[in-house]
């Protein structure tokens, strides 16, 4: 059921916009497993339980001496060297009583061993060694502290980063069931475009969109299946949208999606699928558009690089991390002191492209680009995310804005 389609003149809020979309995302695609070496990026499909306690045994958290905390008197005191365990060792032999032992960062404690001081506390005589009071317990990582075996380690839905991976590898873990990489189908529309590098005639200009929406979902993770270029022409545009939508879980276009004749892909749509939303209150990329192309779904972002770019971080993210089996799909925003005044006199919400600063009594606040153009790509390099101001409203100097870290949205 199309939910804004036309040309009522109503645009759609964002927010509802991207519930809609998350309400129509694809199932997670299939499972697989994978080794650990290859499971970087990739989307956990099931938890992890740890296969062991870690640390798997009380170990020593610095270079010094191991000993039982009864065993000093409360002032500190000196005790007798019984031996050295370094990492690696193994600590079978009990700590006698009233005895101390040299140990390093990492090396098992022995048994009957409690607690550690480090060697910068100490004071060797000979074979003995003067210990300040000490605290039971103290630089002592227990067995277990960090999770204990059967616990979970990490959980479904979540995509493994470098410090995912560093923990996996930790627990001895080796393969990894994830679900397989989202395909998606990019591309983009317009007689004009020409790929860097080609020369360009009277009225080409270079495709800039296939480049930036590529980058953004390789760095989400996605498979790109690239398209090129689908001519202003309806029969070609339908032709690569049949092929693409059988080729990939989701469709991804840019351009013709506005309300000139010359704005062919939604024609292409209405003959090879359907359209289910179209226009929304959003500045930049008003246009966008969603609906399906022989059951696969398909969102249709505006021309205007700045509009791909905006919209590809606010409305499609979701529906990207949803359709991959993520389970955490929105992003945080921040709320931080506008460096700027701004009247938002118009019925969509506006992205900003905008930067966080010091403003002039060195508080953090949000600076703005000059340059808010849905054409130019040079305010968002300038910037680090996008300041939101709902439609109609006036924010003061000072007044705290949400504020969208690209830090987070490309990722
Ligand atoms: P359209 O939505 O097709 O009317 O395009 C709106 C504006 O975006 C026009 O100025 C197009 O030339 C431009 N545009 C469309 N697609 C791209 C693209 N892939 N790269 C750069 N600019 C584009
Ligand atoms: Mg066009």
């Amino acid at each position: 059921m199309s939910l804004s389609v036309c040309d009522s003149g109503h645009l759609l809020p964002v927010d509802e916009a991207i519930a809609h979309l998350l309400s129509q995302a694809p199932a997670a695609p299939a499972v697989h497993y994978v080794a650990l070496s290859h499971a970087l990026g990739r989307v956990l499909a099931a938890e992890v339980r740890s296969p062991m306690n870690l640390p798997a045994w009380d170990n020593s958290a610095m270079d010094g001496y191991a000993l039982r905390a009864a065993d000093l008197p409360a002032g500190g005191g000196y005790l007798p060297v019984a031996g050295r365990i370094a990492a690696g060792d193994d600590a079978a032999a009990p700590l006698p009583v009233g005895q101390v032992v040299r140990i390093f960062t990492g090396a098992p404690l022995p048994p009957g061993a409690d607690t550690v001081v480090p060697q910068e506390r100490c004071q060797v005589d000979g074979q003995r060694v003067w210990l300040p009071a000490v605290t039971l317990g103290e630089h002592v990582r227990k067995e277990g502290e960090e999770v204990h075996r059967g616990e979970r380690l990490l959980a479904a839905g979540k995509r493994l980063r470098a410090q995912e991976i560093g923990l996996l590898a930790g627990a001895g873990v080796t393969r990894l069931e994830v679900y397989q990489p989202l395909r998606v189908g990019l591309l983009s529309s317009g007689d004009e475009l020409r790929e860097p590098g080609e020369p360009l005639a009277p009225g080409q200009i270079y495709n800039s969109n296939r480049h930036c929406l590529g980058a953004i979902l390789r760095g989400w993770g996605v498979e790109v299946v690239d398209y090129g270029v689908m001519p202003d022409a309806l029969a070609a545009s339908c032709e690569a949208l049949r092929r693409a939508a059988a080729e990939c879980d989701l469709l991804l276009t840019s351009g013709g999606v506005s309300v000139g004749e010359e704005d062919h892909l939604k024609h292409a749509i209405a003959e090879v699928g359907s359209l289910d939303l179209w226009r929304l209150a959003i500045q930049p990329g008003k246009p966008l558009a969603f609906g399906e192309v022989a059951g696969t779904p398909w969102v249709g972002l505006p021309g205007n690089p700045s509009a791909a770019l905006i919209t590809a971080l606010v409305v499609l993210r979701p529906f990207v991390r949803k359709a991959q089996g993520l389970c955490d799909l929105m992003p945080q925003a921040v709320w931080v002191a506008a460096d700027f005044s701004w009247l938002n006199a118009n019925k969509r919400r506006q992205y900003l492209r905008a930067r966080l600063a010091a403003n002039a009594s060195g508080q953090l606040s949000v600076a703005l680009h000059p340059q808010q153009s849905s054409a130019m790509l040079s305010a968002a390099c300038w910037a680090d995310g996008l300041a939101l101001v709902e439609r109609g409203q006036v924010l003061s100097l000072g007044e705290p804005v949400p504020f969208l870290a690209f830090a987070e949205l490309l990722q």
